[in-house]
């Protein structure tokens, strides 16, 4: 099948959430003397297709972000509908990882499909789950929440580089956990990638150097070589957490006023 044959998707950043925090936390070393200011933002995402829904990600609830600290500004579920998208549209949901500002919130999409890697799930409930250092930014309900979905026959195990539909595909990089999928995404302007927590900020893949929360740093410095062949342009690659999605990229028409600079347009190009 052709380019021409696959669909143009619209791609949306939503963002749920924030943290102010100093730069020396985004990076595993090397970070500059002076204690500057690098804020975090918390996104889901949405892949459109006429009425069809993919959800990227489900984000975290106002209770878990007292718990961590964040600060907490919409639901991510529910503020979909100011894209007209409600839960009930959303019949599978791609998750990157099983961190808990990825994962929660699947209490409120109770029969959508869920697509994991099945790596990611071995990883959220085997012997590394003991040590503090890798279980810490995990939620174990959201770990809860996928097993029992396994025993109600809502999750699809991807083993590896997947095709979920139609011009959208999950690629494997481990590296940040060790099952962590990528979401490439065929638009109007070409291959865009969801790169997720592959790298948290475009700093993180342009100076190489790697968020401090990490499995496997090879893996995760492979991740990128990856995620830059999987786009059509660094331009068509969209970290996880970086506030400057929300300056590079254009909101779409028609939002209401809460949502104005909260939501972007990935399937248009960035300003810069
Ligand atoms: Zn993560
Ligand atoms: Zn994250």
């Amino acid at each position: 099948m052709g380019h021409d044959a696959l669909p143009a998707y619209e791609v949306y950043a939503l963002r749920y959430a924030a943290h102010d925090r100093p730069r020396r936390d985004n990076f595993i070393a090397g970070s500059d003397p002076h204690d500057a200011a690098m804020p975090m933002d918390y996104f889901v995402w949405a892949i459109r297709d006429g009425s069809a829904v993919w959800l990227v990600d489900t984000g975290f609830n106002a209770d878990m972000a007292q718990r961590r600290a964040r600060t907490f500004l919409r639901c991510p579920i529910r503020s979909l509908a100011g894209l007209g998208v409600s839960a009930a549209d959303i019949r599978d949901v791609i998750v990157t990882h099983l961190h808990y500002d990825h994962a929660g919130n699947l209490d409120l999409l109770p029969t959508a499909r869920i697509h994991i890697q099945e790596r990611e799930v071995h990883y959220a409930t085997g012997c590394q789950m003991c040590r503090p250092l890798f279980r810490a930014a995990f939620a174990v309900e959201d770990v809860v929440e996928v097993v029992k979905g396994v025993y109600a026959d809502r999750v699809s195990f991807c083993q590896g580089d997947t095709r979920i539909a139609p011009g959208i595909e999950v690629s494997l990089v481990g590296g940040h956990t060790n099952g962590l999928q990528v979401v490439r995404v065929h638009t109007q302007r070409g291959w865009v990638v969801l790169a997720s927590d592959a790298s948290h900020y475009y700093e993180n893949m342009d100076a190489q150097m790697p968020y401090p929360i990490v499995f496997h740093v090879g893996d995760m410095v492979a991740g990128w070589d990856k995620v830059r062949a999987l786009a059509d342009s660094p331009q068509h690659v969209v970290p996880g957490h970086d506030p400057d999605v929300l300056r590079r990229y254009p909101t779409p028409p028609g939002l209401p006023a809460g949502l104005q600079g909260e939501v972007v347009s990935l399937h248009e190009p960035p300003s810069r």
